[in-house]
């Protein structure tokens, strides 16, 4: 037992060592099936799983001594001996998590099941660089963890979305277009050396795809998509059940997608004619700020004086209040979006689209513009059931999405055959 954290062990019985590879398949198995509360009793993993009813009961004995799953109250008898009802541990330890935005910081501590515990946000530029970025990640998951009642177990891992590509497999951003100084930051080593646990970086779009789609409004969608219309615009996509993150990692990048030839339309990335350097965050404001200049917005021109800029939060708040101009901006970016969605629809066949991002919570003509251009343009075959919704989860999202990451990573089979002998997964951080 020796170096083996005691509170791992919930069971009496001696912790085992290493497991072939039959049976770790198997107990991934009934451990996602645990977690994810598609089974509760031995007979369901029986049923749902199609594993033998001896090979069931021994993965579920190893994950009870394991400590990963516990076993509650009776549950509902259907004759013969009341079942006792399985459920994830998911107190064995706590995450912390963090979803950089172009402006923002969120972080937060989460149980193993992605429950916040404890969350913080506040404005930030990403283009403060990757050191005053980090420092500040470093000192906000200092004051959770330190302000935090009954932390759970240790850390077990840590999640972290920015707003750019990321190579998943280093964890590193690749030429991020709105990330001064992040282009091959070593972000995963950087973090798990200072708090000595595993690391998984991931683009903001893809926490937001994956938090919607475990504890939000794309949960029980096999085929989702979930665009985030920010400062920027991306998608994350969710296939057939799993994220779908592409060889290298930069899937669902449409706001780079060619929309007109006009030169005038130079996008920060480089191009010319990108979808996000018309219909984005940031595209909205300018425009905002042309209509006050010359004098077409009396509301724009009123924030422009108050602030010395317009932003899109402003654009939206002027169509909320009737201002026709920014009611246009809306309707043609809505336009400039669902004309990409539909060509998304009519190649990915998704039963939901989720809109995401501080521009989706702008009023109803958005969507409204979104959906009836979605509709018009698209297949008939590929609207007939599409939904098209806002997201659920707000801001919280992205970092429910990267706890989600997290554990999905810890225990994938090939990151718990690496850990379960020991019971301790921060053997996964990198040795620095
Ligand atoms: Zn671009």
């Amino acid at each position: 037992m020796e170096g083996v954290p005691s509170r791992l062990v919930a069971g009496d019985g001696p912790l085992r060592g290493p497991l072939p590879d039959e049976s770790l398949d198997a107990l991934v198995v009934v451990l996602d099936e645990v977690r994810f509360g598609r089974s509760r009793s031995r007979s369901e993993l029986v049923a749902r799983t199609g594993l033998g009813r001896a090979i069931v009961a021994q993965r579920v004995g190893e994950l009870l001594e394991r400590g990963l799953v516990i076993e509650g109250d009776v549950g509902p008898s259907t004759g013969g001996r009341p079942p006792r009802q399985l459920s994830f541990r998911s107190s064995a330890g706590h995450l912390l998590v963090a979803d950089l935005g172009a402006t923002s910081i969120d972080v937060a501590m989460t149980t193993l099941d992605g429950r916040i515990l404890a969350h913080r946000d506040e404005p930030a530029s990403i283009e403060a660089g990757p050191e005053a970025c980090l420092d500040r990640v470093e000192e906000l998951f200092d004051q959770l963890v330190a302000t935090t009642q009954g932390v759970p177990g240790r850390l077990w891992g840590i999640g972290i979305g920015v707003p750019g590509p990321v190579e998943f497999a280093t964890g590193r951003p690749i030429s991020p277009p709105i990330m001064p100084g992040w282009d091959g930051y070593p972000i995963r080593e950087r973090l798990a050396a200072r708090h000595g646990a595993p690391v998984w970086v991931d683009n903001d779009v893809n926490l937001l795809a994956l938090g919607e789609w475990r504890s939000g409004v794309a949960a029980g969608h096999d085929d989702v998509v979930v665009v985030k219309i920010g400062t920027g615009i991306g998608a994350g996509i969710i296939s057939s059940g799993r994220i779908h993150r592409g060889a290298q990692g930069s899937a669902g990048d449409v706001g780079h997608i060619q929309v007109t030839e006009d030169p005038a339309i130079i996008c920060r990335c480089g191009n010319i004619g990108c979808l996000e350097a018309l219909a984005g965050g940031g595209a909205l404001g300018r425009a905002g700020e042309d209509a006050a200049l010359e004098g077409r917005s009396a509301r724009l021109r009123t924030a422009l004086d108050q602030r010395g800029t317009v932003t899109a939060e402003d654009v939206a708040r002027a169509a909320s209040a009737g201002d026709p101009v920014a009611v246009a901006m809306l309707q043609g970016a809505g336009r400039r979006v669902g004309a990409m969605l539909a060509s998304v629809v009519n190649f990915f066949n998704p039963s939901l689209i989720v809109l995401g991002g501080g521009v989706s919570n702008s009023p109803d003509v958005l969507l409204a513009s979104i959906r009836e251009t979605v509709y018009r343009r698209s297949l008939p075959l590929a609207t007939r059931e599409l939904l098209i919704q806002r997201s659920s989860l707000g801001g919280l999202a992205g970092v429910i999405g990267a706890a989600s990451t997290v554990v999905d990573e810890l225990f994938s089979r090939e990151a718990i055959g690496m850990w379960l002998a020991s019971g301790d997964p921060t053997e996964l951080a990198p040795a620095g």
